[in-house]
């Protein structure tokens, strides 16, 4: 039987346990997940792409049917050139739904074939963005629930 791969696109700056709680999830679901740091130039980052994705495959040991891997440019070229059509999106709460909406919708006008797979986390994840970590960790804040414990310490490295 053909292997069912999914990727799960993101900045992941830094991962949390949102994006561990859509990655368990999805990798029940399917049999190869990549999990993908896109690489966005314009963007300002805490950390190098190099960094975020050192710190998801330190999270995501020990997890064989999960890849961690990065990506620049358009994702419709990336799923493609990964052999799949779908692509993992994790859902927070109605906010989302309109940008992952209009997401979904031009990458479904670009690649017919693409399918927007979403999850959504236990309850308590619900609140939890990159963006909430970050604002906490500029005011020194403990964001020992948020991430995992060498995230948590990675950004306290970065405090000085
Ligand atoms: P963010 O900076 O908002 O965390 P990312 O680009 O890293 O965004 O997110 C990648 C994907 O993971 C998006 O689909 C986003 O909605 C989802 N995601 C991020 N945090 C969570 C969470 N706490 N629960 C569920 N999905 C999440």
């Amino acid at each position: 039987m053909k292997k069912r791969i999914a990727v799960y696109p993101g900045s992941f700056d830094p991962v949390t346990f949102g994006h561990l709680d859509i990655i368990d999830r999805a990798a029940k679901i399917f049999d190869h997940l990549i999990v993908s740091v896109f690489v966005h130039s314009s963007k300002k980052h805490m950390f190098s792409v190099e960094e975020r994705a050192e710190m998801l495959k330190a999270a995501l040991k020990g997890k064989k049917n999960v890849t961690v891997d990065c990506f620049e440019g358009l994702l419709v070229d990336y799923v493609k050139k990964k052999k799949t059509c779908v692509v993992i999106r994790g859902l927070r709460a109605i906010s989302d739904l309109e940008y992952e909406f209009q997401i979904a919708a031009i990458n479904r006008t670009l690649y017919p074939d693409i399918e927007t797979v979403f999850f959504m986390p236990r309850q308590r994840y619900t609140y939890l963005s990159s963006s909430v970590v970050r604002d906490i960790a500029h005011f020194k804040g403990d964001v020992s629930k948020l991430v995992p414990p060498h995230v948590a310490k990675a950004i306290a490295a970065r405090k000085g």
